[in-house]
């Protein structure tokens, strides 16, 4: 496979063992791949802007046991963020110039909580109509979700992490792909503009598995899709196993990028981790969003351990100026 047109061919035709040759890609064939992606990127919808967002940890409990996850298994504390913390928090950095916000936390069906987060949104909006909300809280009712919906949040983020039904099982024991695409669809038919993607590297994760995460994204119609690289979070039950590959996570989003020209595709802070360069990469290989972290109170920072506590939380300088370097434009929201 030696020239560009092959590759673009062999990934829109999900061609399995070809895109197998391309996620292992190296060097050279990596920075043609990278280039591809990039093309295809700055001629799509969104061309050479980058969406900036700004996350808001809204609590850390949650109903899921997920194997990568040391969200409840620490001895950490538990939090919710009060109504008031969280328009605070909102008001803080709409003042900076943000406007698009991503509101995470583990999945907790409480209607209370429900409740004050729709509260949240609507008081948001009302204060700032010119803010988009992002929603990733996880597996809830139909209700729920059009109720967040009416709200007034307009995105909302569930990814599957991976689609094989038995490694789902493995990975995210207290879950079931089927559970979770019938979320995936329920928040699609609400009208959210949805965004799902997996973690490339997880344990017992092959390259085969791989590639029908690619075919099932390839299947949904979303506006966001992602790859974050695992990450062994040293108080999960997947604590020794080893980092994933950031090439491969890398070559995974080109990849995504070459299938979904128009989609939002975050560059994450799990690709700098033990990667200096990482998420500059992230860009390079064809993503256009960056996530600014600095919307968490920092009380309560450490107590929102998903991936690492050691994780890389990067300001906005930082999230700029590999903007800047990857030769983009930081717009305040995309879509
Ligand atoms: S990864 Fe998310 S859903 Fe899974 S246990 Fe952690 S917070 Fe809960």
């Amino acid at each position: 496979m030696k020239k560009n047109t092959d590759i673009i061919n062999s990934i829109k035709t999900l061609d399995r063992e070809q895109i197998k040759q391309i996620l292992l890609f190296k060097d050279e064939k990596q920075e043609e791949l990278f280039a591809a992606a990039r093309k295809i990127r700055n001629e799509g919808k969104f061309k050479d802007n980058v969406e900036l967002r700004s996350v808001i940890e809204l609590s850390n409990i949650c109903a899921q046991n997920c194997k990568y996850c040391s969200i409840g298994k620490n001895g950490k504390k538990t939090y919710i963020l009060s109504k008031e913390t969280v328009l605070s928090r909102i008001k803080m950095l709409a003042d900076l110039g943000r406007r698009t916000f991503l509101l995470q936390s583990g999945e907790n069906r409480n209607q209370k909580f429900i409740d004050d987060i729709s509260f949240c949104c609507s008081k948001a909006i009302e204060i700032y109509p010119d803010i988009k909300i992002i929603l990733c809280m996880g597996n809830l009712s139909k209700e729920q979700y059009k109720q967040l919906k009416e709200s007034g949040a307009s995105r909302y983020i569930l990814k599957f992490e991976t689609s094989n039904e038995q490694h789902h099982k493995f990975t995210r024991p207290t879950d079931t792909i089927q559970n979770r695409l019938e979320c995936i669809q329920n928040l699609i038919d609400i009208g959210f503009k949805v965004g799902s993607g997996n973690i490339v590297g997880l344990p017992e994760q092959t390259l085969d598995n791989l590639i029908d995460d690619l075919i099932l994204i390839n299947k949904l119609n979303l506006s966001m899709v992602s790859a974050t690289k695992f990450i062994p979070n040293e108080f999960s039950e997947f604590k020794d196993y080893p980092m994933g590959d950031v090439n491969i996570t890398l070559n995974f989003l080109s990849v995504l990028r070459i299938l979904k020209p128009d989609c939002l595709i975050p560059s994450t802070t799990s690709l700098s981790t033990g990667n200096k360069d990482g998420q500059l990469n992230g860009l390079l290989a064809g993503c256009n969003t960056v996530t600014i972290h600095d919307g968490t109170p920092k009380e309560f920072e450490k107590n929102f351990s998903i991936y690492s506590e050691k994780r890389f939380s990067p300001a906005e300088e930082y999230c700029r100026e590999i903007i800047k370097k990857a030769n983009l434009i930081p717009q305040k929201y995309l879509l």
